[in-house]
């Protein structure tokens, strides 16, 4: 493919995938004809088409990489036959919440999501991408890299208003100028034309998490005449997630475009009674004309940096300002008592596993809890 159709692809792929649970457009019989054989032919799987039915057994022909007929029995031999009796046969899962643009430079096979049926994956998450919109670091610049390495899977990503914030405004907690405004506005413009398939927010995460509910509506509003969507990963997932649940509706209301809540939760056992809450106000959005989803993790962990225990004001200004605050006799001790307080309403440090440490020097601290 070209890259030219393989972006149109993805950017035309995501956007049904990030709104559609399911996605696929395969008829139950199809036939193109041909007089080549087909590459490969699966035999007998359970084919699921993507429409949401159930299983149908059937033989899948496919050739140069597409599915050429699909019937109960196809007469045709492939090169190659795989007897897929017994297995399941589907389309490649999207995975729409994905940070493998941090792995994928180490891991361009990506055997860990091509093993779970993944083919393609949506990067840029939570707020970060590794592209701005900015001159020196477009969307154009992140693509060649990312075909240079020619990664085993498809990859499609949001860019991430964190990422536009911090290199327009930078880590202060301000709100932004209006000249600024418009710079980080016209950065967004420039990734999604150049092929980006939505926008992320990670608003407990800082920079992005400085932003106001009126910047990220006019950093959204270049979504809707695409029709891609806005995904956030909101600005509390504990006491304060209803409200946080209504700022990513009203921002998706401002800006007219479509929502996705990335993994939502209630954190907290004192938070689960907000499920029903939490679906109510998503139901009600939509019933009100806002094309809201949501999606969730399929286990009970989550997984983040642990800055994410400290307060996002602490962080303002970046690593160094914080780690001055917490030598400083008047933010410490608050500090403390705001993370701790976070530990608490997560079930205590027990709840807490380290996964993965930079400095090789705490190596020993990998698994513990
Ligand atoms: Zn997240």
């Amino acid at each position: 493919m070209t890259p030219l159709s393989r972006r149109a692809f993805l950017v035309q792929g995501t956007a049904a995938a990030c709104a559609v649970p399911a996605m696929g457009a395969v008829g139950p019989f199809i036939h193109v004809p041909g007089r080549q054989a087909p590459d490969l032919v699966l035999r007998g799987g359970a084919v699921f088409d993507g429409l949401g039915g159930a299983a149908r057994e059937m033989d899948v022909a496919m050739r140069a990489g597409r599915i050429t007929a699909m019937a109960p029995r196809l007469a045709v031999r492939g090169r190659e036959e795989i007897d897929a009796r017994g297995l399941v046969v589907a389309p490649g899962f999207v995975d729409i919440h994905s940070h493998g643009d941090s792995s994928l430079r180490e891991d361009p096979r990506a055997e860990s999501v091509i093993r779970q049926g993944i083919t393609t994956i949506v990067v840029g998450a939570d707020g970060s991408s590794r592209f701005s919109g900015a001159a020196d670091r477009s969307f154009s610049d992140w693509e060649r890299d990312v075909s240079a390495m020619a990664p085993a899977v498809n990859v499609a990503s949001m860019i991430g208003l964190g990422s536009v914030r911090g290199a327009v405004v930078g880590e202060a907690d301000r709100r932004a100028t209006a000249d600024e405004l418009a710079r980080m506005v016209a950065m967004v413009e420039r990734a999604l034309s150049e092929g980006a398939c939505g926008t992320s927010s990670g608003l407990e995460y800082t920079p992005g998490a400085f932003a106001t509910t009126d910047e990220l509506v006019a950093l959204c509003r270049p979504l809707a005449r695409r029709g891609l969507p806005y995904a956030t990963h909101m600005r509390n997932e504990d006491d304060q997630l209803l409200e946080a649940i209504d700022e990513s509706i009203a921002v998706a209301r401002g800006a007219a475009c479509a929502l996705q809540l990335s993994h939502l939760k209630q954190q907290g056992t004192r938070n689960w009674p907000k499920l029903t809450a939490s679906l109510a106000r998503l139901r009600d959005a939509r019933a009100a004309g806002v094309d809201a989803w949501f999606d969730v993790y399929p286990y009970e962990a989550y997984q983040t940096g642990l800055t994410n225990l400290f307060p996002v004001w602490a962080r303002d200004g970046g690593d160094a300002a914080f780690l001055k605050r917490l030598d400083d006799s008047a933010t410490a001790p608050r500090i403390r008592s705001e993370s701790l307080s976070k530990v608490e309403m997560i079930g205590g440090w027990d709840n807490v596993q380290i996964a993965r440490v930079r400095n090789t020097a705490d190596r020993d601290a990998e698994g513990q809890r």
